[in-house]
């Protein structure tokens, strides 16, 4: 093989980043899940594995990727990018040392303990990854972390490529990327940052390379989305100085393949573009459809630009025209050649469109999933080959199909637009909050410290069984409702014999906190095989938002009503909240998002009134999203805040004085969003705290937050039973540091994922707790409590 550093190999006039892995069927979610309960054991795991890659590859290949000129990208993942990356090599905390191989090595059996924890040792923590809904493993690194080649997958996935007669391209999270993205191991010093080690790095991805092109890879792909974002704890500049020293290293090993770094997931900072543009690296790949054409700088004669114009990250088929004007407009860079690309790895988008045999057929032609925009991703490539001649009907297609959107009925409904339209600034406010709080005093008459829980109570094995067989049509709509009703029946005594102050009736008759509220508002599709990846073994199926949004009839009143009807204590309605409802589906790209928000916003706002009018007193609007969705690029954050906050706002302005909102955050990190959830001017907000040790009440305190608030006193993410002595003292903390009155008691968040015996058992505490606080602040003790 040739040096490339002398001669490049070619790069292909188009790629992916990456394709979806968990396969079409969700294959490896069921290999995965049978491996872990012992019913498979690793070998038949692994045949699983190479198949999917194999069919991955033959996919690719069909639709127009393939050739001697690694345009197959080869992006596998058992569990995680982020993972595989750490691993490879040899980051794994000291905890699971005792899981490595007797070499010393890091196998399968070590790699799944971190990534799931295992007796006592805890996993290692999940995150999102940049501003999707996709989690990574958070890689622990110290001063004394030993790096070193820990396993080869990523050269035996080549090797197998090659012996099926494809030429891939390995896609590895690259080394700044993967610095800034981990935490400081235990045990390091607090100020510790990762990226101190990079040169202690960079001689193993080196050697990494080299076992890479040895094992028959032309090129290889180092992803490195860190260098679009700011909201890392790593400047701007800090992370282009990084990736300056790290291609400048890795350019120079010998026996390297030629390098693609690729920085999608937004704009590539001015910093960091120079920097790649001026090092030795082959290639790189921009986000085109999040960031713009970045400026013509030195270095780029002798580099291939890859191009991000296909969107990664959402369903539409998009305009093609406009993707393929982009690619011309590259051109004028001054790079030595220009290709197709996707804006981030496909990981973010279902399979194949022809699986959704039950959409709209006219819904079904203005999509495209990960098989059709590797198509469009070929189709682009063929221009730039070809020239445009070529490529003319495609891209008139396109462009057919996007005025067909436009002009489809139901994608803009001219009363849900001119009822936007009227909107004022009295819409979107309440009146003063202690005018509320006395109403609502008045009104509920709830005792000091009152306790709650967040939602849903457990989904059990019959609730979900009781929901396939109605969807197959084996029970009745009647059968189901009674079913329903005795859930919630029994769910409300529950809560009423443990004595909590404020009921839910559970949620039983929600799938998904989103998906439910989707089947239920106009302008929402629900698609049958349309999983995406959320971590691990999960995936989620989000629901497409592609036209005006509205809502044809009432949604959850009946079901609040009916739990209402059982109990004489305040019964919380429940309802998902716009932001959340927008993040978590695919929305529409043809208006601001803000827009569609308020859209959503106006419907909750409809079923507001008429849970008011039905009598409910209390009503809880979910955003555990707002933080998620918030820009990586500060100078759009002032903006989104607007516009999410403001949509929160539309949604629950018109309630009454005497109707309590609550709101429910599912995180705890409130650097950014602090004035955001200050503004959303609920009545009640409840957070996570229970897993940071209540730490963030002293933030809330701090900021001067003064409305109701109930940092969780239970963390619900572990089947662990908290003791009364635990909530207790994570209850008095809140009531040291917050206004008396204020404090709320509960877990901090739903119930859905855990079984009935922790949960009876960890409430009982709860009320116990609460009680005892309650007893001792009657009894005057302790001293400095504020009210
Ligand atoms: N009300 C929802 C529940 O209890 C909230 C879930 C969430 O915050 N993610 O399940
Ligand atoms: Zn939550």
């Amino acid at each position: 093989m040739t040096d490339p550093r002398t001669t490049v190999p070619d790069f292909p006039a188009g790629t992916i980043l990456g394709y979806p892995r968990i396969g079409r069927r969700r294959e490896l979610k069921r290999a995965l899940e049978a491996h872990w309960s012992g019913a498979i054991d690793a070998e038949a795991l692994e045949r699983t594995a190479a198949e999917l890659r194999r069919a991955t590859r033959r996919r690719l290949a069909e639709l127009g990727l393939g050739g001697a000129d690694s345009s197959i990208p080869e992006a596998f993942s058992f569990y995680d990018q982020v993972h595989d990356a750490a691993t490879a090599v040899g980051v794994l905390p000291a905890r699971f040392d005792g899981f490595r191989e007797s070499d010393g090595r890091i196998g399968l059996d070590a790699y799944f303990a971190a990534a799931r924890g295992a007796g006592e040792d805890a996993p290692l923590e999940m995150t999102k990854w940049f501003d999707t809904n996709y989690h990574y493993l958070v890689p622990e690194i110290g001063p004394e972390t030993v790096f070193a080649l820990s396993h080869d997958r990523f050269s035996r996935q080549v090797a197998e490529a090659t012996a099926d007669g494809h030429v891939v391209r390995p896609v590895i999270v690259g080394p700044v990327t993967l610095l800034a993205l981990s935490k400081p191991a235990t045990g390091a010093r607090s100020d510790f940052d990762p990226l101190e080690r990079l040169d202690d790095l960079l001689p193993v991805y080196a050697e990494l390379l080299r076992a890479l092109r040895a094992a028959g890879a032309d090129w290889v792909q180092l992803d490195e989305p860190a260098l679009v974002s700011e909201s890392l704890p790593a400047s701007t500049d800090r992370l282009a100085q990084a990736a300056s020293r790290a291609y400048a290293a890795l350019g120079d090993a010998a026996g390297r393949p030629a390098i693609l770094v690729a920085a999608g997931y937004g704009q590539l900072s001015e910093q960091a573009w120079r920097a790649l543009a001026a090092s030795p690296v082959e290639a790189i790949a921009i986000d085109l459809v999040r960031g713009a054409i970045p400026a013509a700088v030195d270095g780029l004669a002798g580099k291939t630009v890859v191009g991000g114009v296909v969107d990664g990250r959402n369903i539409w088929r998009g305009d093609l025209e406009a993707a393929w004007e982009t690619l011309e407009a590259l051109s004028g860079l001054g790079a030595g050649s220009v290709a197709a690309g996707t804006s981030t790895s496909l990981q973010h988008v279902p399979h194949d469109v022809a699986d959704e045999t039950e959409l709209d057929p006219r819904l079904a032609s203005w999509l495209a999933f990960a098989d059709q925009k590797v198509a469009q991703v070929a189709t682009l490539a063929t221009g730039l080959t070809s020239g445009r001649d070529a490529i003319e009907d495609a891209l008139a297609a396109a462009s057919r199909a996007l005025a067909d959107r436009r002009s489809a009925p139901g994608v803009r409904d001219g009363a849900v637009r001119s009822r936007l339209a009227e909107l004022g600034p009295d819409d979107f406010h309440r009146g003063a909050y202690e005018d509320r709080v006395s109403a609502q005093e008045r009104r509920l008459d709830l005792p000091l410290l009152p306790t709650t829980t967040i939602g849903s109570f457990p989904q059990t094995g019959e609730i979900r069984r009781a929901r396939a067989r109605r969807a197959r049509g084996e029970l009745s709509a009647a059968e189901y409702e009674t079913f329903l009703r005795e859930e919630i029946t029994r769910v409300v005594a529950l809560q009423d014999e443990l004595g909590l102050d404020v009921l839910v009736h559970g949620e039983p008759e929600r799938n998904d906190m989103v998906q439910y509220f989707a089947e239920h508002l106009d302008g929402f599709a629900v698609t049958q095989n349309g999983w995406v990846q959320s971590y691990g073994s999960r995936a989620t199926r989000p629901s497409i938002l592609w036209g005006d949004v509205s809502r044809p009839a009432p949604i959850t009143v009946a079901w609040s009503a009916f739990a209402q009807s059982l109990t004489d204590k305040p019964l919380k309605g429940m309802l998902t909240g716009p932001v959340t409802i927008l993040a978590w589906s695919f929305v529409r790209d043809d208006q601001p998002l803000g827009e569609t928000a308020n859209q959503v916003a106006l419907a909750l706002r409809d079923e507001i009134a008429d849970l008011e009018a039905a009598g409910i007193g209390v009503i809880q609007v979910d955003e555990p999203a707002l933080r998620e969705l918030l820009p990586l690029r500060r100078a759009q954050q002032p903006a989104y805040l607007e516009w999410s906050v403001g949509s929160f706002r539309l949604a629950t302005a018109g309630a009454g004085a005497q109707t309590q909102v609550h709101t429910h955050l599912c995180y705890s990190e409130f650097d950014a969003v602090i004035d955001a959830i200050a503004a959303l001017d609920a009545d009640v907000t409840s957070i996570e705290a229970a897993r940071s040790r209540g730490e963030v009440v002293d933030d809330i305190a701090a900021s001067g937050f003064g409305a109701g608030i109930g940092p969780g006193v239970y963390d619900i993410h572990s089947p662990r039973v908290p003791s009364v002595r635990e909530i207790e003292d994570l209850l008095q903390r809140a009531v040291d540091a917050l206004p008396l009155r204020r404090v709320w008691v509960n877990p901090d968040c739903g119930l859905k994922t855990r079984g009935y015996d922790e949960t009876v058992a960890s409430l009982a505490n709860l009320v116990t707790a609460t009680q005892r606080v309650r007893a001792r602040i009657g009894a005057g003790v302790p001293a400095g409590i504020s009210a």
